[in-house]
């Protein structure tokens, strides 16, 4: 639609363009964010290019500081994204052929990918349902002698149950890579995600809650050994003047993304702030017209804080599909994270899952739905969310209860 209307436009028209009951609700839309910063970034943007040093060198090192900071881990190493983050880690374990690495087989496919990359087996275990985060006891109970490490993931943006995982871990001798990428800010007990393993991985995707302006990743870790190899991993493991001790990667954090990102990070508090004040919001409205009934929302289990990366909602009754259906015909952004279990990805048919192996995991996967929940999302635009699932469900009423009602 063209920005400029003619003078002459009807009420009609301007409601047309104005009136949030109408407009489509975007899943995540960054734009006012941007908005809200943008001298900022231009000026982070222009500083590099007055520098012309683009890859890693003082922008990277003093975001690098920043995230250390952040999170209170002694260091933080930039990397190209969070896939290599977790990659690099696995490598600087010296985990490879032979080895198991336990994770969960509900998150997004980079947690699993990363341990065929190393050349190792994913070990995948059931999930809690109400966290959607890994079962501590699954993880205990899954460890053998070929098992080097385990990764929990953060999902969503609410951290793992840690205590028990990180017992189990110490009992058996196993480091703990946390899958951090969408819960950057997230709290266990007052510690933030990223401190509460042997290493933690961050993603900087433009969609997490940190974003970059394209790829970026990080890994923190308190340990100096562990963070000497990475630093060596991520340029091809040279430890300099062009002598390579093992083979490493191509994976390094750019100084437009470090720059960009480093101005970010001084409002990344506030925006998860915004994220759980939508949640709370969320919560009421959908309790007062009583589709808490039929929807189950996220929770925030005691000890958390939960950053809210995705808000999202269990469909009961077997309807995800059609009040997802629903949504999408009324303008309403949201999507499924995510629709097939890793165990069940082809790619990883090799390692012989069945159907019905990981129950909780494969429910999740078929009953829920995320809903937009981005900081800058405003009280009305909520309001016409919660009212396109109620139209849902009214629709899927009318088709099915009433043919029902005319057959009895
Ligand atoms: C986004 C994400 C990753 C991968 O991060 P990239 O920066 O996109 O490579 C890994 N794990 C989880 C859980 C993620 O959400």
């Amino acid at each position: 639609m063209s920005k400029i209307l003619p003078l002459s436009r009807s009420h009609e028209a301007q409601a047309a363009v104005t009136d949030p009951g109408s407009a489509p609700v975007p899943l995540i839309d960054l734009v006012d964010q941007y908005h809200s910063i943008r001298p900022e970034i231009q000026e982070a943007v222009h500083r590099v290019f007055e520098r012309q040093t683009f890859v890693l060198g003082e922008e990277v090192e003093n975001f690098e500081a920043d995230m250390a900071r952040y999170v209170d881990a002694r260091y933080a190493i930039g990397c190209a994204s969070g896939t290599d983050a977790l990659l690099l880690s696995l490598m600087a374990l010296g985990i490879g052929p032979g080895d198991e690495v336990i994770t969960t087989p509900y998150s997004f496919f980079a947690t699993a990918s990363c341990i065929v990359r190393a050349g190792a087996r994913p070990v995948f275990v059931d999930i809690d349902p109400v966290s959607y985060n890994l079962r501590p006891e699954a993880v205990e109970a899954a460890i053998n002698s070929r098992t080097r490490a385990i990764i929990p993931v953060h999902l969503y943006g609410q951290t793992a149950e840690m205590d028990p995982i990180w017992r189990t871990a110490v009992n058996h001798h196993l480091p703990v890579i946390e899958d951090a990428a969408q819960a950057i800010g997230a709290g266990y007990n007052g510690r933030q995600a990223g401190v509460l393993g042997t290493m933690g991985c961050f993603s900087f995707f433009p969609t997490k809650n940190l974003g970059g302006a394209g790829d970026g990743g990080l890994i923190t870790t308190d340990d100096r050994e562990l963070a000497n190899r990475l630093k060596r991993l991520r340029v091809h493991g040279d430890f300099g003047g062009y002598n390579h001790l093992e083979v490493g990667l191509n994976s390094r954090l750019d100084a437009l993304q470090a720059a960009v990102l480093a101005v970010k990070l001084r409002y990344l508090d506030s925006w998860s702030e915004g994220r759980r004040e939508n949640a709370v919001r969320y919560q009421a409205m959908i309790s007062e017209c009583g589709l808490d009934e039929r929807l189950e929302l996220p929770r925030e289990l005691p000890c958390r804080h939960h950053v809210y990366n995705q808000y999202v909602v269990r469909v009961k009754e077997g309807l995800r599909d059609d009040v997802l259906a629903s949504l999408k015909k009324q303008g309403i952004g949201c999507a499924i994270y995510y629709p097939r279990p890793l165990h069940m990805q082809e790619c990883f048919s090799n390692l012989q899952y069945r159907a019905g192996q990981l129950p909780e995991a494969e429910k999740a996967a078929q009953e829920t739905i995320a809903l937009p929940i981005f900081a800058e999302l405003r009280e009305d635009r909520q309001a016409r969310v919660v009212e396109g699932l109620r139209n849902a469900f009214a629709e899927i009423d009318a088709r099915t209860i009433l043919p029902m009602r005319r057959a009895a």
